[in-house]
């Protein structure tokens, strides 16, 4: 029997499954093309089923941070396993997980499991609205919160690619109590908004930093209207730095929302806040929300696996590679003649091709629908570098990621650049 190649796994996929694929952005529909299947993954690369490898940026979009396959988190996986999948009971791993959490964290003293960061947010909404007795929340525009109804209304990632305005199925009603409003500028809100949810680092419209008093003004706002400010740290917390986003701008929201780097690749999600908020949920309180799968033991271990990896040092390593990154590309795009910039924060690096970082979805609308990034999605492809389908994903270089990888990535750039 012969191998399957790309081209024949994507058009059985097609057959049996909406777009061949389970997520959009996988089917390469604003790229073009034929997205790889892969067969495995280790460390820095993926493997296609062709056996084509690549130097790989999407990390499941941002829970490998240790790499693929690495061997505490395949362990960890393995021997979890061999005691059953899962329970429908609580195990000692949701404690020590919940537990490791709450350390790291400064001011959440309580987190329940979840199994996706769509979850997260979504009963994060609902507890704020429980716990204020308030039906609005505010969200920006360009921030993506996952794909429940009241949160995909102008929602970045897939939904930006799509040229969606949020999406069909979702009625009038879901999104009454949601309102729009521009990344980077502090809105007026008044004592309605039960929530203001943001994305602290803005990771899916590329990667935007909250301007100087951005996040500082949010807490303001919140604390003189007392609505609940929520930071979804799906893709900042745990990456940026141990206490993720909330101790790296030293602003501390009410509620945080998580989901990627707890999970060690396996589906999982979290929401945590104070004792006192966190009592209004169920069992405690009632505002509902219950899990078959929350806090599976597999999930548990992975995610607890990948956090004793992630130690000071570690956060040191992530940051230098991407710094190296940044300036590596910066300097390529700039002996090519490409306009471009390489915007980063910490360990998260971003792509744009224009002059300067777009600081609002409208902004980053302009230059990522111009065109250029497709072809050098397809360029670095060619040349062995794996990067998100999309020009609106942030790029996550993980502690696999060695000094080869980082000077064959720079040095591919520096040729597709010249080819653009
Ligand atoms: C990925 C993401 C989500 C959704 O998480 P899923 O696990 O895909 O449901 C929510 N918020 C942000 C900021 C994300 O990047």
């Amino acid at each position: 029997m012969t191998e399957p190649t790309n081209a024949a796994l994507f058009e059985r996929a097609r057959a049996v499954i909406p777009g061949g694929v389970n997520s959009p952005v996988r089917a390469f529909g604003s790229v073009g093309g034929t997205p790889y299947f892969v067969a495995r993954a280790e460390g820095p690369h993926v493997y296609d089923v062709e056996g084509n490898r690549y130097i790989d940026y999407v990390m499941s979009y941002g829970p490998g941070i240790l790499g693929h396959a690495h061997p505490a988190v395949t362990a960890a996986v393995e021997s979890a396993a061999a005691k059953g999948t899962s329970y429908g009971a609580p195990t000692e791993a949701e404690v020590l997980l919940a537990e490791e959490m709450c350390r790291r964290i400064d001011g959440m003293e309580m987190v329940r499991m979840v199994s996706s960061g769509t979850e997260a947010t979504m009963t994060a909404i609902r507890l704020a609205r429980g716990a204020t007795g308030r039906d609005r929340i505010l969200k920006f525009a360009g921030n993506y919160h996952g794909h429940s109804d009241s949160l995909l209304v102008a929602g970045g990632s897939g939904v930006a690619q799509q040229g969606l305005k949020g999406s069909e199925g979702v009625t009038e009603g879901a999104v009454a109590d949601t309102i729009v409003a521009p990344y980077n500028v502090v809105p007026e809100i008044d004592d309605t908004v039960a929530a203001v949810i943001v994305e602290p680092v803005a990771a899916n419209m590329g990667l935007i930093e909250p301007q100087p008093g951005f996040l500082a003004g949010l807490r303001a706002a919140c604390d003189d209207t007392g609505a609940l400010l929520m930071f979804d740290e799906v893709i900042t917390g745990f990456r940026l730095c141990r206490g993720g986003a909330a101790e790296w701008f030293e602003v501390k929201p009410d509620i945080w929302c998580f989901g990627k780097v707890i999970g060690g690749g396996l589906p999982v999600g979290a929401f945590g806040a104070s004792r006192e908020i966190m009592s209004h949920l169920a069992p405690l309180g009632p505002v509902y929300q219950a899990g078959t799968l929350s806090g599976n033991p597999l999930a548990m271990a992975a995610g607890l696996a990948q956090l004793e990896q992630l130690t000071p040092a570690a956060y040191d390593q992530l940051t230098a590679t991407a710094a190296t990154l940044q300036a590596g590309m910066i300097e390529a795009f700039a002996d090519a003649g490409v306009v471009a910039s390489v915007p980063r924060v910490g360990p998260l690096l971003g792509l744009f091709f224009g002059p300067q970082a777009p600081v609002d979805f409208e902004g980053a609308k302009a230059v990522c629908e111009n065109g250029v990034y497709e072809r050098f999605f397809h360029g670095m492809l060619e040349a062995g570098v794996a990067l998100a389908p999309g020009a609106y994903e942030a790029l996550f270089p993980s502690l696999a990621h060695g000094s080869d990888e980082v000077d064959a990535t720079i040095e591919a750039v520096r040729r597709v650049a010249k080819n653009l």
